[in-house]
């Protein structure tokens, strides 16, 4: 058992002064935090709880887009009427993640800031080696067991696959990170792991998420996540994707196109090559299945995970048939 303090944050200026602080870490729905600290990956000096934070629970949809306050919790989130009328994919991926219990302890800006499930990484006592977690020890998963590990994006330092669903759904429709006064672009909030893996997200000490902004389309409107998994429910992804279409008048000709991948990658993965082969043409089967395969440009494969090569191309193709069928 190790000590620690605990600073119960009553306004904005507060948390941040205390985040600031050496070994501090926020405390939300505590979902991650707490699993973390118990397996000794996470050794905060300082729990500062943000829970009692008014205001930052907000959900707001109007016809520009949607601000969602990063105490929201996940559920709330899933359930809201307008996001699910506006933003299905954002409502399906967090339906789709964890579980009801969970769902309703964690909060949004807590799901972003999710650590990787990597084995390794979480069982300092047997795998010391870890560059994540301890950088320049090594990585214990590259020779080790991959079959959950990530075949895009990976470095020779770290291969762990981000595991996150809702952060797949924000990539693709280009969602803002705000971290109070600073914005960032969702795709530049998570980092590659690089020479650097234990440096995950593009935050600075004594910032926190207050929001997540996602400007509204008819792509996020006809949008859609698709999760395939090793059991239906309560499972992290084998490989997902979250997908938005607009189409021309005629209801068949694709006038814009978003595809991001979850559960293959060392962050949520933007296929944008994908994008760029499908927009001006007929949503064709054939068509689509041979863009797809444009997902996985440049994977990498350590042995067990290969099967996720040929599996995220056909979740992408099937979500955006899937669509195709409701135009
Ligand atoms: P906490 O545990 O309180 O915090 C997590 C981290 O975020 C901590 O480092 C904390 O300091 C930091 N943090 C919290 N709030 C902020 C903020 N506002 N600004 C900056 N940093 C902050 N997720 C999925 O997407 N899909 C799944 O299928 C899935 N399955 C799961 C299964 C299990 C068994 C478990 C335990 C979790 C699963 N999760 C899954 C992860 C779950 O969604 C996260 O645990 C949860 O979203 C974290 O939110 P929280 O509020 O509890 O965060
Ligand atoms: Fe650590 Fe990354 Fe290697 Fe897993 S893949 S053991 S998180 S360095």
């Amino acid at each position: 058992m190790r000590d620690f303090s605990y600073v119960r944050a009553d306004s904005l200026a507060a948390a941040r002064q205390a985040a600031a602080l050496p070994g501090a870490m926020l405390l939300a729905g505590g979902t991650t935090l707490i699993d973390l600290a118990k397996c000794g990956v996470a050794e905060p000096e300082t729990l500062v709880d943000i829970t009692h934070l008014k205001g930052l629970d907000r959900i707001e949809v109007n016809e520009r887009g949607a601000t969602i306050g990063a105490l929201a919790r996940m559920s709330h989130v899933a359930d809201h009427a307008d996001i699910k009328i506006h933003f299905p994919a954002i409502s399906e991926s967090l339906w789709q993640a964890a579980s009801a219990q969970i769902r309703n302890m964690a909060t949004i800006g807590g799901n972003l800031m999710q650590r990787t499930r990597c084995p390794y990484f979480r069982d300092p006592a047997d795998f010391p080696a870890c560059n994540k977690r301890e950088p320049g020890s090594g990585c214990s998963a590259i020779g080790g067991v991959t079959r959950g590990h990530a075949v895009l994006g990976t470095s020779d330092t770290c291969i762990a696959m981000y595991p996150g669903d809702l952060a797949v759904a924000l990539v693709a429709f280009d969602a803002i990170v705000h971290l109070g006064e600073r914005q960032i672009p969702v795709d530049d909030f998570f980092l590659l792991p690089g020479t650097t893996p234990d440096r995950e997200h593009a935050i600075e000490p004594g910032e926190m998420i207050t929001a997540i902004e996602i400007p509204g389309s008819a792509a996020t409107r006809r949008s859609t996540y698709l999760k395939i998994r090793d059991r239906q429910s309560y499972e992290f992804a084998a490989a997902s994707a979250a997908v938005g279409i607009e189409f021309e008048a005629d209801g068949s000709t694709i006038r814009d196109l978003r595809v991001a991948l979850g559960g293959v990658a060392t962050k949520p993965w933007r296929a944008r090559a994908v994008e760029a082969a499908l927009i001006g043409k007929v949503l064709e089967p054939d068509t689509v299945r041979a863009a797809s395969l444009l997902a996985v440009g440049g994977a990498v494969d350590h042995g067990a995970n290969h099967y996720k090569v040929e599996l995220a191309p056909r979740v992408v193709a099937r979500a955006i048939l899937k669509l195709g069928e409701t135009a």
